[in-house]
């Protein structure tokens, strides 16, 4: 393993990504964690319920808001926030163990949490991806079908604030438009493997 120059291991990269609801972050993701060797993904808490065909501990932890509050009190996770009337929140132990252990984490967060993650960790990489344009990012969230139409509105309205939040946070090092997945993923790599370079 290449060391840090300290003579401990290289630790690995926190890797952020945010967007919008329905501009294809999870499918960035599981490339991601397909194409970067050792890469690993960080399963989120949440309140909400399964969507699909989600199981717990693959997606997400799925915990009732008691358990939540009783965990964020602990000081168990890095960052929390809300999305449209449920918690989550990211375990901090297996972050950080991976990090020191030299393997970099993927974690797919809203942008209050990008924020919170920018503070503890100025030293991760944190990417919003952006839709080609907003009809896409509505006929991505529609062919979902596994929502209400009514959660759905909520989702699409956020999605105007969530990027103009993201561009005035400063916090965003990158803003990439997920047109074709397999460019997308591409152009991030490219900046995964520069951030790693330039340390
Ligand atoms: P969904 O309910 O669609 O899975 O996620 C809703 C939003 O919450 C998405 O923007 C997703 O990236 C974000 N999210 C998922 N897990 C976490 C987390 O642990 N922390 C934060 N801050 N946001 C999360």
């Amino acid at each position: 393993m290449s060391s840090d120059g300290t003579g401990g291991p290289r630790k690995g990269k926190v890797i952020v990504i945010s967007g919008p609801s329905g501009t294809g972050k999870t499918s960035i993701c599981n490339e991601l964690l397909r194409r970067l060797p050792g890469a690993v993904w960080s399963v989120s808490a949440t309140t909400r319920p399964p969507r699909g065909d989600e199981t717990d501990g693959s997606a997400y932890e799925f915990i009732s808001p008691q358990e939540f509050a009783r965990r964020e009190q602990a000081g168990d996770f890095l960052e929390t926030a809300e999305y449209v009337g449920h918690r989550y929140g990211t375990p901090a132990g297996p972050v950080r163990r991976a990090v020191e252990g030299g393997r970099h984490v993927v974690m797919e967060i809203e942008v209050q949490g990008g924020l919170q993650i920018a503070r503890r960790m100025p030293e991760s990489v944190r990417i919003f991806v952006l839709p080609p344009d907003m009809e896409s990012l509505k006929a991505r969230l529609a062919g979902r079908r596994t929502e209400s139409e009514e959660i759905m509105k909520r989702r699409l309205e956020k999605a105007d604030g969530e990027i103009a939040f993201a561009r005035d946070s400063g916090k965003y090092t990158y803003f990439v438009i997920n047109d074709v997945l397999d460019d997308t993923v591409e152009e991030i790599l490219d900046i995964i493997r520069k951030e790693m370079e330039t340390e």
